[in-house]
């Protein structure tokens, strides 16, 4: 699908290089911006609004983000009419979360779920440590072995503690529901103003299916980094990059070198101020790190490293310190969250970039200080001294876990950047990432990837942005989104 011959007419028009708004009229034929009318054209008037290249979340997951779209939320049901209503839900699989018997007044079971549904449905408890699930999830999913199992009981659809472990192995998809899930996750980017996603997917149950799904798509450009812990998964990336299309790119190797601070799995020097026995964990030396990156420069192909602790950041930069110089692979660092600045000038000297997360400064603000004490928090989340260094940055939101919103995500990151370097962070920065050098503007030659907003991005307040809501959103030519 190469989209339609498209002319839009009273736009706003940004560029990230000139850091301003021009009124003209876009062409787009074949996929990309043109300079001339395109003949047989719609027309489409735009009334004024603010017309930016795509926006690209440099770090997210795709089909991990359609799941929590899919999943039903139950922490609020008080009636059977309250289950009813959020069971009645689009998604393929019903999984439902949150349910609590002493708010509901009542324990739901197999033969209730029954009723309300015909599609494979599974109630977590609020607890997360028993279930309940109907027929056609006992049927689909061959849970009947597992009567008896920690008090687990078939006839009630009553699933507890190990009994949903052996459950949760036997969930695979058939193509048209992971299909649903990857169509759920690309609307909550698509109407958002995202355009492109460096998303983490693969090392699933089925990941053959899911690079088909994902390469077929023609909505969203998706970067895949295909998870990596040892040289064998390096037959994940080739598949994946066989399939690869101008949508479904095998862009990078993703490694893990840690966990999270919420989870006090982040590897930092110290130990956690709440945890004094406790530094976290590493999950890869910089030696197994540094036979990854060897391996990534062979085939030419980007290493992303995921850094949240000052520890595993030391395994980062021992494991890239022997990287072609100038970095011409663009590998990077995702996160980037407690580094000192002796490390940090280390990253400049290496040319290693970074995909860093705004939003977690403040959803991480409760736990940070406790996990690290002031004295580290004051240094923590370093996006501004990165800035300062010169370390070419990218923004993301790492969704599901922040929102995919294009104008909280500018938001969040108004603390630590001006609005135009944010923009650029959010839209020319991320598409260098990749490689592609003609991408992040509007102007003729480049793909018609567009983002529409309400407001000016540049001069909005923090009440406007907090309020706005992507208008329409174009890849490829094809209008994917509009309100
Ligand atoms: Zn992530």
């Amino acid at each position: 699908m190469t989209g339609e011959n498209l002319v839009l007419t009273n736009c706003m028009v940004y560029s990230a290089r000139q850091t301003q708004h021009m009124q003209q009229d876009i062409y787009i034929s074949n996929g990309r911006i043109v300079d001339t009318r395109p003949t047989h054209a719609r027309e489409v008037d735009l009334k004024g609004a603010f017309v930016y290249s795509g926006f690209v979340d440099s770090h997210a997951h795709l089909l991990g983000t359609g799941m929590v779209r899919g999943s039903v939320d139950l922490s609020d049901a008080r009636t059977l009419e309250h289950v009813e209503l959020a069971l009645k839900h689009s998604a393929p699989v019903i999984i439902a979360r949150g349910w609590d018997d002493s708010k509901l007044s009542f324990v739901p079971n197999r033969a209730m779920i029954d009723r309300i549904t015909d599609k494979p449905a599974i109630l977590y408890r609020r607890c997360g440590h028993a279930a309940v699930v109907n027929s056609e999830a006992i049927k689909r999913f061959s849970l009947e072995d597992l009567e008896g199992v920690d008090g687990s009981a078939m006839k009630i659809g009553l699933l507890c503690e190990r009994a949903l472990n052996a459950l949760g192995s036997r969930i695979s998809l058939a193509r048209s529901e992971l299909k649903a899930f990857i169509d759920l996750g690309i609307k909550e980017f698509t109407s958002n103003g995202i355009t492109t996603v460096h998303s983490d997917d693969m090392k699933g149950n089925n990941d053959e299916l899911l690079v088909e799904l994902l390469a077929e798509q023609r909505q969203i450009r998706i970067f895949e980094k295909v998870r990596t812990e040892t040289l064998e998964d390096i037959k994940l990336f080739d598949l994946a990059k066989d399939n690869s299309n101008n949508y479904f790119v095998a862009g990078a190797l993703k490694v893990y070198l840690d966990g999270s601070l919420g989870a006090r799995t982040a590897a930092l020097i110290e130990p956690y101020s709440d945890d004094p026995m406790n530094c976290g964990m590493l999950y890869m030396d910089s030696e197994q790190l540094a036979t990854i990156v060897e391996a990534a420069e062979n085939k030419s192909v980007q290493v992303c490293a995921h850094t949240i602790g000052d520890r595993s950041m030391e395994v980062a930069l021992n494991g890239l310190a022997r990287i072609s110089p100038g970095n011409p692979f663009k590998h990077r660092l995702i996160h980037v969250q407690t580094a000192s600045n002796i490390q940090l000038v280390e990253m400049k000297r290496l040319d290693l970039r970074a995909s860093i997360q705004p939003l977690f400064y403040y959803s991480d603000m409760d736990i940070a200080e406790q996990r690290l004490g002031k004295e580290r928090l004051a240094s923590a989340y370093p996006f501004k001294a990165m800035e300062e260094l010169g370390i070419r940055l990218s923004l993301s939101s790492d969704a599901p876990v922040e929102s995919t919103s294009v104008f909280d995500n500018l938001l969040a990151a108004d603390q630590f950047f001006s609005r135009a370097n944010s923009i650029r962070y959010y839209t020319v920065e991320g598409k260098d990432l990749e490689g592609r050098l003609r991408y992040g503007e509007i102007g003729p030659g480049y793909p018609a990837d567009i983002a529409v907003a309400p407001v000016n991005l540049l001069e909005a307040t923090r009440e406007e942005l907090a309020n706005a809501k992507i208008l329409m959103t174009i890849v490829g030519g094809h209008i994917v989104f509009s309100s």
